[in-house]
């Protein structure tokens, strides 16, 4: 390279990393030790871990760094600061594992370091945009003119979804959005249910629709939105549903909303984040049934889906409207068949959509279908685990999720942080219908049955160490 012309020092030792490999070696070794251990680690990082990431705690640095020193310190300090969530025992939140061809796959494409902006930018991530958006349209079975665009998640999708029924809702009243603002604009009505995810807010909230202004719709038991609570729908009207309710992984009742909503013209979003992929597995599909007549629909790789971190997905059946809400211009920008800016709300943005396309090029329909059911008999095997050990299950387990109660709430608490200090799996705690509940997600592809029965060995320790320090309590 460039030697014999007059670098700075910064630049000459930076080709000369580039050159000699040893950096990426080490960070490779690194990782690779890392695998090794993480399908077998504490589900939780220990004290001692937590207590090292002092570490970190220093000055900005006044000159450049050691490379080596960089990665020992990522290595030793923040590897075992990390959570273990592409093992087998991690159930909080709803967080997936990643499978191994998407974790190689974005190793490599991380040396790409493409921008998908543009198709001028990165051909290859305009040409696997299009792709996935056409293999995603044929496995969710929806309609084929269905455009995608690839964020960083469901809070970022569901936005995306939202302002593409803002764009159209205002436009059927000759109200142009993007010019006119939001002030004196024709009233639209937002129809959600209550336990609709606080994402879903977040986006009203962003948007300007104001959360005052939402018509709450009741739920039932299962978390589910109820037909007869339902207000009239008309023509002005955005409503959002569930696929896979946050808590309980229950499905609003789609076909039939779906059916109101497109005799007014109302539009239909789905929060869909971990749930849609339903859709893609026969014996879940009854779940989604239906939501194809919707507008647009967000959905998560990063769960169910098992691609890694950020990758997130918003499908919309109204091209112009999705476009029109996130379009832009400049006198600089050169266009293209696909210019991936004007799906999503960022200009530059790293392609995910490289993890996306090997996951569903390495699963196939088939272990999409095999992926969904096996998260599915794993919470069912939890359940009963659970049950038999004399644990209430709250919820009907329709996918991926388990609620879990250990008489009163004091006494579920207690077993909760035990279960999370013995650290053979994690998971969080959430409030069902005004109860303390321990939330049970189910998103790895690594969760054999083997770690269901471990998880319940360490739920029943957790629960008699609960009733332990009650005792000495007395
Ligand atoms: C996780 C989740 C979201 C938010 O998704 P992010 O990818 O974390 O932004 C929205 N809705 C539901 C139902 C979810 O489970």
């Amino acid at each position: 390279m460039a030697n014999s012309t007059k670098l700075s020092k910064i630049q000459d030792a930076m080709f000369q990393e580039i050159q000699d490999h040893q950096l990426f070696t080490s960070a490779q070794s690194y990782a690779f030790q890392y695998l090794n251990e993480v399908f077998d680690r504490n589900v939780y990082p220990t004290e001692e871990a937590l207590n090292k990431l002092t570490h970190f705690e220093e000055e900005m640095p006044n000159t450049s760094g050691n490379v080596q020193e960089i990665l020992d310190s990522l290595h030793y300090y923040g590897s075992p600061a990390t959570l273990p969530t592409l093992g087998g025992r991690y159930f909080g939140f709803v967080t997936g594992s990643s499978i191994p061809a998407t974790l190689a796959a974005k190793s490599l494409s991380d040396f790409w370091d493409q921008n998908s902006a543009m198709e001028v930018l990165s051909p290859i991530s305009a040409k696997l945009e299009t792709v996935v958006e056409n293999w995603l349209c044929e496995l969710l079975g929806l309609p084929q003119h269905t455009v995608a665009g690839f964020v960083s998640g469901s809070s970022m999708a569901i936005y995306c979804g939202l302002a593409a029924a803002r764009w159209r809702l205002f436009q059927k009243n000759g109200w142009d959005v993007n010019e006119q603002g939001m002030n004196g604009a024709p009233k639209v009505r937002v129809v959600t249910g209550k336990h609709t995810h606080s994402t879903v807010l977040k986006a009203i909230q962003l948007l300007g629709f104001g959360k005052a202004n939402i018509e709450w719709v009741e739920v039932d038991k299962q978390g589910r939105m109820v037909l007869e609570s339902m207000p009239e729908l008309d023509g002005n009207t955005l409503i959002i549903l569930q696929a896979g309710n946050v808590n309980s992984g229950s499905f609003d009742p789609i076909e039939a909303i779906c059916q109101k909503a497109q005799e007014v013209g109302a539009w239909v979003h789905i929060d869909g984040a971990f749930g849609l992929w339903a859709a893609a597995a026969e014996r879940f599909q009854y779940l989604t049934k239906g939501m194809e007549l919707a507008q647009s629909w967000s959905a998560d790789g990063h769960k169910t889906l098992n691609t890694p971190y950020d990758c997130g997905i918003i499908l919309c059946q109204d091209k112009e409207a999705l476009v029109s809400a996130l379009h832009m211009s400049g006198a600089y920008i050169v266009e293209g068949k696909r210019d991936g800016m004007y799906y999503t709300p960022e200009m530059s943005r790293r392609s995910r959509v490289i993890e996306l396309w090997a996951t569903l090029k390495y699963l196939g329909k088939s272990g999409v279908d095999e992926l969904v059911s096996n998260l599915n008999e794993r919470a069912v095997q939890f359940a009963q685990g659970l049950g038999d050990q004399g644990f209430e299950v709250l919820n009907e387990v329709v996918f991926n999720q388990v609620l879990i109660a250990c008489g009163e709430d004091e006494m579920t608490e207690k077993v909760l942080k035990n279960l999370q200090e013995l650290r053979v799996c994690w998971c969080g705690g959430s409030m069902w219908h005004g109860r303390k509940v321990i939330r049970i997600s189910v998103c790895s592809w690594a969760t054999t049955p083997e770690d269901v029965d471990l998880c319940v060995a360490s739920f029943v320790k957790a629960r008699a160490l609960a009733k332990e320090s009650e005792l000495a309590e007395v």
